[in-house]
């Protein structure tokens, strides 16, 4: 008969590197949390009768994600000999939690204290034998990775014979199991883990006082996003000038070859068409690539990590689990990514939710649209685009409570682990990684996507009833079109033909919008009723249903036809009313009328509430 130990931890705490220590077999690892997603099965290298189980990295029992259900699961139905609990010794605090739950199960556990070669260069030492004591279990210190004790650990797992019964919370009555098993783990840390403060954490806890103080952490992440926005339009910005004019001439270049070479009108205007969507879509390419570089740079040096803590207890006062906090972030990179992570949430009610939400958040090629407005409409101003997070974390507090009312999303999310790194300035290399992944998307983005719309475009364009109408737009069928959408945006303070067709062309790629309105339109400026509508039309393109490829990652999550026709109806909806208000109050800020319609709906309320008053008064 076959003996198995089960070898269980948190996520990222070495699992799969010792697996693949003590079996000599190939696991992937990585410094993310998730590795191992499904239990993998291997032989003992020194004993062929001993198989070890690798099982998915969990916090605890207390969350019923899929993790957690398959570990409990393989426990109750085939109950190992023994459970090694890895724990990472730099993380004792946070992983020790598990532990408490595991040795409830009546199935000896021995507890491997991993990374003890980091403990070592973090100046941090463990008393072993406290935890021994006070657990009641064997503890023995290991490097995974450095293939330290590795074999002790085997020896004492196999012939380990200890059960435990649990821990006596007795102390803490009053409180959930839960926190008594905190405030157990809190009142001993102290004397399990003894640590020297690195210089790393000593900056890191001085930098964190400002950045993570109560009041200024919002206001100076704020200040961070502006800087950020502002190099990467007046930088930016100016690159793409040049790249843009590159292409101008190339196109003239070509246009004259053609000519020379007898080339058709047609042919001529499709070539030209395509080198001028190239041209506007690679000019945005520099302010993407150095926002994209500062947006990493945010994200490896520890701070993005900060700020989700912050948006975390944001989102809480509005109802909504942290976990659909994560999807949030990786949408600020691609909607796409963001709607696939919502399947780490195990409410259906919040997955569904977060999948509604989502998108509102500023994806790279929506903040290239905003750049390039903050460029051309408002004068290479900073702040206009950088506000666009803070309109969309207020659309998803604001919309997500109205969501809430709904019976069908009233459900609670779950608790939520977030990882708190020490602040480092990341490596040019690290930087350089996750821009060339970027860049690949670009490019591939622009070759299947914005090709193909410059082609839609230009035959729209150069084709009517009447068939090829040339310079002739207004007897083209992109004239008819606009003309006929034009009137839902009428409302919103730019009605005209011109952004109607953009709002279209977005739904494919939302980089197609500034491409559309470079081909279509001569000036930007002239397309809204003022600068208010402008931002009005940049709200309502954060807002209004993303991309052609998130729409069919959205359908494919919900997987039913009725939530995604409710999700679009929603997000337009939302969209469509922001832009409203964002207009409504541009009409009264520019007229006065607008002053006289205030005071007039404030006098109607102010009687109604007197009138009230005054029958309750007389009842
Ligand atoms: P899992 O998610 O629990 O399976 O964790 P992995 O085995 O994928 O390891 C997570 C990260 O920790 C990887 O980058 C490993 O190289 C690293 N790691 C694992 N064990 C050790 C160790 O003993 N010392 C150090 N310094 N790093 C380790």
């Amino acid at each position: 008969m076959t003996d198995t130990i089960a070898l269980i931890g948190n996520p990222n705490c070495g699992k799969s590197t010792l697996f693949n220590t003590i079996t000599n077999s190939y696991q992937k690892t990585g410094n993310w949390t998730g590795v191992t997603t499904a239990p993998k099965i291997s032989k003992y290298k020194y004993d062929k009768s001993v198989s070890i189980v690798d099982l998915p990295g969990i916090y605890s029992f207390d969350v019923k994600s899929d993790d957690e259900k398959s570990v409990l699961t393989f426990i109750k139905n085939t109950p190992p000999k023994a459970i090694i609990n890895i724990v990472d010794g730099t993380n004792l605090q946070r992983n020790l939690y598990l532990t408490l739950e595991l040795i409830n199960f009546n199935i000896p556990v021995v507890i491997a204290v991993n990374m003890v070669d980091q403990l070592e260069s973090n100046k941090m030492s463990f008393d072993k034998k406290y935890l021994e004591d006070w657990l009641g279990v064997p503890v023995v210190p290991i490097s995974a990775l450095k293939n330290k004790n590795i074999d002790k650990l085997m020896e004492i797992a196999l012939v380990n014979k200890k059960r435990l019964k649990g821990q006596n919370f007795a102390l803490y009555n009053g409180k959930t199991l839960a926190e008594q098993r905190y405030l157990l783990i809190e009142s001993k840390i102290d004397n399990v883990i003894k640590k020297k403060i690195t210089k790393q954490e000593l900056i890191t806890q001085k930098i964190d006082r400002v950045i993570m103080h109560k009041f200024f952490a919002l206001p100076i992440f704020f200040c961070v996003l502006t800087l950020i926005y502002y190099l990467s339009i007046s930088v930016g910005g100016k690159l793409g000038y040049y790249i843009e004019n590159a292409f101008s001439n190339m196109q003239t270049c070509i246009k004259l070859t053609l000519l020379n070479g007898k080339a058709s009108k047609v042919s001529i205007g499709l070539v030209c068409s395509i080198i001028d969507g190239l041209g506007t879509v690679f000019s945005l390419l520099p302010q993407i690539l150095i926002l994209y570089a500062l947006l990493a740079v945010l994200e490896l040096s520890g701070y993005a990590s900060r700020i989700a803590f912050i948006l975390h207890s944001v989102f809480n006062q509005f109802g909504l689990s942290g976990k659909s906090l994560v999807p949030m972030l990786v949408s600020c990179g691609c909607t796409v990514a963001g709607l696939s992570a919502t399947r780490t949430i195990e409410s259906k009610d919040q997955r569904r939710m977060s999948i509604f939400l989502t998108p509102f958040m500023p994806c790279g090629a929506k903040m290239a649209v905003f750049g390039h407005f903050a460029h051309t409409v408002f004068n290479g101003n900073a702040l206009v685009a950088s506000s666009m997070y803070l309109v969309s974390i207020l659309a998803v507090a604001v919309f997500g409570k109205i969501l809430k009312n709904f019976k069908c999303f009233s459900q609670n999310g779950s608790c939520f682990i977030l990882e708190m790194p020490l602040l480092k300035v990341p490596s040019i290399k690290d930087v350089y990684y996750v821009l060339i992944e970027k860049i690949k998307d670009f490019i591939i983005k622009v070759g299947l996507i914005v090709v193909a719309l410059s082609i839609i475009l230009w035959f729209l364009k150069s084709f009517g009833v009447s068939g090829y109408v040339g310079q002739d737009i207004e007897k083209s069928f992109v004239f008819f079109l606009g003309n006929k959408i034009k009137y839902i945006f009428y409302p919103l303070g730019f009605g005209s033909w011109q952004t109607a067709i953009a709002v279209i062309c977005g739904l494919f790629a939302k980089e197609g919008i500034v491409e559309t309105l470079e081909l279509v339109a001569l000036d930007n400026n002239a397309l809204f009723n003022n600068q208010f509508c402008a931002y009005g039309f940049m709200v309502f393109v954060l807002l209004s249903p993303p991309c052609l490829a998130s729409l069919i990652t959205a359908k494919r999550e919900l997987g039913s036809n009725k939530w995604f026709m409710f999700m679009l109806a929603f997000q337009f909806t939302c969209a469509y009313v922001l832009a409203l208000i964002i207009n409504l109050l541009s009409i009264i800020i520019n007229y006065k009328f607008g002053l006289i319609l205030i005071g007039i709906i404030a006098i109607i309320i102010l009687l109604k509430v007197m009138l009230t008053k005054s029958i309750n008064l007389n009842k």
